[in-house]
């Protein structure tokens, strides 16, 4: 025997939402399984406890699951846990390896409970890696960690104490010292550089070219990446960079690269500065962008580049909503 689990989410309250959600669920978990109704002997279900208008049980004999025995519980409220959430857990009769299918962002959001998973998204500046991965981290309701901004604080404490960006002699004791910590306030990160916010400081353009100069260097990377894998290592997130599929978490569970056009990621970065009252040359704010394309794609150490198993999105045309439905595809896919 077997046991295959499964999840989905509903938007309301309501006896048919949860009629339609738990057929959908079950008929998902026959299909993606192979397996026949017949051979299911029983179906536990467990509802959080916000839903009250139908038992998923009742749902699930309707929906023509009639050999199996069938039991429906409602779940304790969990702090932080998911809203308005149908869990399912089949025992099947059945010798197969189980496929667990969560469906309309279920997974992962009991986090007393579920399994750890990791997303990693590597691309270009400007390519929507950030604005993406912060979409998914709150859709899926996980941590988001911008490892970018680690670079950019070491970047900011060289500019500090002069050191030459250049020369990574400079850096080791740099290293040493550095105080670095993220910290999260209502789910967004800050980042704080000896014990003060420098979030939006490390924002600047100076920081950016600066940043892709220092992380050239490689006690600057072991030294980032080490805290990258141990913050990833505990929690499930959704964590973007450079180098996360090929070298800081190359068994994440999902990864994708992310590329656009220049022309299309400099757009995105005048608007982004300009929102932020910053003054920028469209035509400077390209230069730098594909300066630090060069600079951060021929490094010798975790050059950026597509993973051989990331999924390759290119954003030049897309909204962020499709680019965020199509992650999600892939992502339930592969679930
Ligand atoms: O993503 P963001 O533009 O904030 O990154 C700033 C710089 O930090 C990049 O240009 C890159 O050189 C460096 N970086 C890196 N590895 C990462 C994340 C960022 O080398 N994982």
């Amino acid at each position: 025997m077997i046991v295959i689990r499964g999840a989905t989410t509903i938007a309301q309250d309501e006896p048919q939402e949860i009629k339609s959600a738990v057929k959908e669920l079950l008929d998902q978990i026959v299909s993606r399984n192979k397996i026949t109704r017949d051979s299911i002997m029983s179906i536990v279900f467990s509802s959080t406890s916000d839903i009250h208008s139908y038992y998923p049980a009742k749902a699930a004999r309707e929906a023509g699951f009639e050999t199996s025995s069938l039991f429906s519980a409602q779940e304790p409220e969990i702090e932080g846990g998911l809203k308005l959430c149908i869990r399912a857990m089949l025992f099947v009769e059945q010798n197969i390896t189980p496929h667990h299918v969560f469906l309309r962002g279920a997974r992962a959001l009991r986090k007393d409970l579920a399994d750890k998973m990791n997303i990693a998204i590597d691309g270009p500046a400007g390519s929507g890696k950030s604005t993406i991965a912060k979409l998914l981290a709150r859709d899926y309701n996980i941590l988001y960690l911008d490892t970018g901004a680690m670079y950019r604080a070491c970047a900011l404490k060289a500019l500090e104490t002069g050191v030459d960006l250049e020369r990574e002699e400079g850096f080791v004791d740099l290293m040493r010292e550095l105080a670095l910590d993220i910290v999260y306030e209502d789910g967004a990160q800050k980042t704080m550089l000896d014990g003060r916010d420098v979030s939006e400081e490390i924002r600047q353009p100076r920081v950016s070219m600066a940043a892709s100069t220092v992380s050239k260097h490689a006690c600057v990377r072991m030294k980032m990446v080490e805290k990258q894998r141990e913050i990833a290592g505990k929690i499930s997130c959704v964590i973007d960079g450079r180098d996360i599929g090929t070298v800081v978490l190359p068994d994440a569970d999902f990864k994708f690269f992310l590329t656009a056009s220049p022309d299309v990621r400099a757009k995105r970065r005048y608007d982004e500065m300009t929102a932020k009252g910053y003054e920028v040359d469209f035509n400077v704010l390209k230069e730098d962008i594909l300066a630090r394309d060069k600079q951060d794609s021929t490094r010798a150490i975790a050059p950026l580049r597509q993973a051989d198993d990331a999924v390759l999105i290119d954003t030049s045309s897309m909204t962020i909503d499709e680019v965020l439905a199509e992650m999600k595809r892939r992502i339930q896919e592969k679930i």
